[in-house]
């Protein structure tokens, strides 16, 4: 099936973003895990001046970071209590992470479930939603926020019930705002799947969908997903560049215009992996995605968003700006929380802890979820740290092999979620 113009447009742009830079390989480099024995700090100074690419943030217990291979020697002499993620990290990418070309589909045919076997294009995941789309139209649209700021399409796939389109309260997902995660697009793509075609035949899914509205957005940074595949696999930010620094990029979910200016959740330094930006929702994307969430909170109100992300295997709710803030509903969402964590777990024992953000990861500022709850009165919107843990490998660079069962996992979570808030 071809792709609509909307969606082609924009592609057809982004092509003419000037000048190629090299791709990084990542081969030789070693990723650790390293115990910070609460002292992230003393750490991070031991660190200084080698070639690091950090993993996390912030974080009491433990920083996993990628070393260049001319570092490794250096950095072994530190003596840091540590345990290896990767061997060899660029090895690993090409080991794990295989790749498909999407052959797509004959006119109003479902996609195939080869699809979660490999990770794909960009391209190839435009081209997925259109043909997905084109079997339902019924019951489901393309849409669009915006552009990003290299002038990508910020699409989405909008799907509503019996109630008929814009009916009901909605269900918001993000994903892949941090380039790297790639994991994230393949779960939304999977869990958007499910809705559609066992709508016909599930009672249970049937009922959820007849019960919300989902806007279900697989690239809110699709400038970066790009560059993850061209250039930089470990890519975090938007590609948003400033006079004020040669250092490129955004942290997009440190950018939302809730508590943005509430210090220790974010970096002001242009060159740091969680740059906040100049002001408030000063990026392309974020004025997009703010203008459209405002769109969802003034027409049928936001039931549940989930911002999905990985690694870490956690369900995080509100606040990431407060560690000591509750909101109203905290019981309801943490016992909400917990059910869901128990569910996934049914599928492959694979274990999610639930939390506040804050206190259970690290203090956030303007993130997305404080911005759906504070600004866009959510009932519930949380952030979804996929797999790995971490220690078990693996990092942002999910084997292929287990795109369906994180999937998998997932789905089962949102049928009982989405049956019981
Ligand atoms: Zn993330």
């Amino acid at each position: 099936m071809k792709l609509s113009v909307i969606l082609l447009a924009p592609l057809v742009l982004a092509t003419a973003v000037p000048k190629q830079e090299r791709k990084i390989t990542y081969d030789g480099y070693k990723a650790f895990r390293i115990s910070t024995e609460h002292d992230a700090a003393a750490v991070k100074e031991k660190l200084a001046g080698l070639s690091v690419v950090p993993f996390n943030f912030n974080t009491e217990e433990h920083l996993d970071i990628a070393i260049a291979p001319e570092d490794i020697t250096a950095f072994e002499a530190l003596n840091l209590t540590a345990e290896v993620m990767h061997e060899d990290l660029g090895a690993d990418i090409a080991k794990h992470e295989t790749f498909s070309a999407y052959e797509g589909v004959t006119a109003q045919a479902i996609p195939s479930l080869t699809w979660f076997n490999s990770y794909h294009a960009y391209a190839d995941h435009m081209q997925f939603f259109n043909d997905l789309q084109g079997a339902f139209t019924q019951n489901s649209e393309i849409f669009t926020v915006g552009n990003s700021g290299q002038g990508r399409s910020i699409f989405g796939i909008h799907l509503w019930g019996s109630g008929g389109k814009g009916s009901k309260p909605a269900v918001y997902f993000h994903g892949t705002v941090h380039a790297r995660e790639w994991i994230t697009a393949k779960v939304v793509e999977y869990i958007t799947y499910n809705l559609l075609v066992q709508y016909s035949n599930n009672t249970a899914v049937k009922t959820v969908l007849d019960s919300y509205d989902f806007y279900i957005i697989p690239f809110v940074n699709p400038d970066g997903f790009v560059y993850t595949q061209t250039t930089n696999r470990l890519w975090r930010k938007n590609r948003q560049t400033r006079t004020s620094s040669s250092c490129v990029g955004t942290d997009m979910n440190r950018n939302w215009p809730y508590k943005w200016e509430v210090t220790g959740g974010a970096s002001t330094d242009p060159c740091d992996e969680t740059y906040k930006g100049q002001a408030a929702g000063d990026t392309t994307e974020i004025k997009a995605l703010v203008a459209f969430t405002q769109t969802l909170k003034n027409s049928k109100g936001i039931k549940l968003f989930i911002d999905w992300h990985s690694y870490g295997q956690y369900i995080l709710t509100p606040w990431g700006y407060d560690c000591s803030l509750k909101p109203a509903n905290h019981a309801r969402q943490a016992s909400l929380a917990s059910g869901l964590a128990t569910r996934i777990a049914q599928s492959y024992g694979t274990r999610f802890t639930t939390g506040q953000a804050c206190a259970a990861l690290y203090a956030t500022t303007g993130d997305s979820t404080d911005y759906l709850t504070g600004a866009a009165l959510a009932e519930f919107a949380w952030t979804i740290e996929l797999r790995p843990t971490g220690s078990s490998g693996g990092g942002f660079v999910l084997p292929a092999a287990q795109i369906l069962a994180s999937a998998i996992e997932q789905w089962e979570g949102m049928k009982y979620l989405l049956a019981a808030m």
